[in-house]
């Protein structure tokens, strides 16, 4: 095992998988997860991702999830963690019991409120404001290797993108080793956003997330969340295939590989696949890019 930080320092690309843990009382997603796992430790990503509940709703499930993964796979487990809802003992004690059990990879995140994720900032006593303020604190606690988001179509709640890319900075500043982006559907999005960083003087290598769009709906719904936007051709493809499961499947998948391709071609770092919990997609799209374009790909311009 090695982790994403070391990886890319090696100057390997990456290709990695975002899990969720299930609800507790779930036992046939417990083990759909489960075997999504087992399948992708048959193709030996760089690093799996678990995510943290949002608003801070999973602290015990994203622990144990990422603990069991270090213990029983493989898998390189990297821990989502957000600052919602907690005191810095609190932080402390959860980046503690990670230290404690091995995992040294943390993704650190501000989360957004519980409710309405665009609603006010809810502080906590004692507690953080911002994502860089979490990353600072994660560094203080050992020797983690420690992972930011980044926004190619710009955080939802800034006003403005110098004033995102600023503060994006700062997580820099503050110890980030990498970055894994939103979710985004074109690959101008990440490129402009990997170049304004670049221009600002921010060469971490900034791994773009792949959420294959596969339904209607499900995309509908997820780019409401996320606040991306949905190229028109894309969704009025899988408009039309939405009684057609197999169809709209194809059109995602087909898009999420040139997607993919291309940021590969313009040396992103690697590919983040979103899973929601199976694999089955992403290997496809993995496979559809040829078995030697990630693993075993020259390090590129992207690292120095
Ligand atoms: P920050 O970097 O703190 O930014 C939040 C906002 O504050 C931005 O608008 C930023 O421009 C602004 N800002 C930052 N610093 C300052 C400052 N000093 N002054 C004024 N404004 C400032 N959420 C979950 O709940 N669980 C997860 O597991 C999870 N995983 C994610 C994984 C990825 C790859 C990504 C991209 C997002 C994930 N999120 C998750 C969502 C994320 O928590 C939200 O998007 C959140 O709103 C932003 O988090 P951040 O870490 O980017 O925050």
């Amino acid at each position: 095992r090695s982790g994403p930080a070391a990886v890319l320092r090696a100057g390997v690309r990456s290709f990695s998988f975002e899990f969720f843990p299930p609800r507790a009382g779930t036992p046939a997603a417990e083990q759909a997860l489960w075997q999504a796992l087992r399948q992708a430790e048959a193709v030996a990503p760089s690093f799996v991702s678990v995510t943290y509940g949002a608003g801070g709703s999973s602290r015990e499930r994203t622990a144990a999830l990422t603990r069991r993964i270090a213990e029983q796979t493989t898998l390189h487990p990297v821990a989502h963690l957000t600052a919602v809802g907690h005191s810095v003992t609190e932080l402390r004690q959860i980046i503690g019991g990670y230290a404690d059990a091995g995992v040294r990879d943390i993704l650190a995140l501000r989360g957004d409120p519980p409710g309405d994720p665009l609603g006010p900032w809810q502080d906590v006593p004692g507690g953080l404001r911002y994502a860089a303020d979490l990353v600072e604190l994660v560094r203080s606690c050992g020797d983690f290797s420690v992972g930011v988001a980044a926004f190619p179509q710009g955080h939802p709640r800034s006003p403005d993108r110098d004033g995102d890319i600023r503060h994006f900075i700062a997580k820099c500043r503050a110890g980030a080793d990498y970055a894994i982006t939103q979710m985004f559907f074109r690959p101008e999005e990440y490129l402009d956003l990997r170049d304004r960083l670049s221009r600002a003087g921010c060469d971490i290598p900034i791994i773009p997330e792949i959420m294959p769009a596969t339904s209607f709906d499900q995309i509908s719904r997820f780019a409401r969340l996320s606040n991306a936007t949905v190229p028109r051709d894309l969704a009025t493809a899988l408009e039309n295939a939405r009684h057609d499961p197999a169809t709209a499947h194809r059109i995602g998948v087909d898009h999420a590989t040139a997607l993919a391709q291309r940021l590969l071609d313009e040396d992103a770092p690697g590919l983040h696949y979103i899973t929601l919990n199976r694999t089955t997609t992403a290997l496809e799209i993995h496979r559809g890019l040829g078995s030697t374009v990630l693993r075993d790909h020259p390090p590129g311009a992207w690292y120095s």
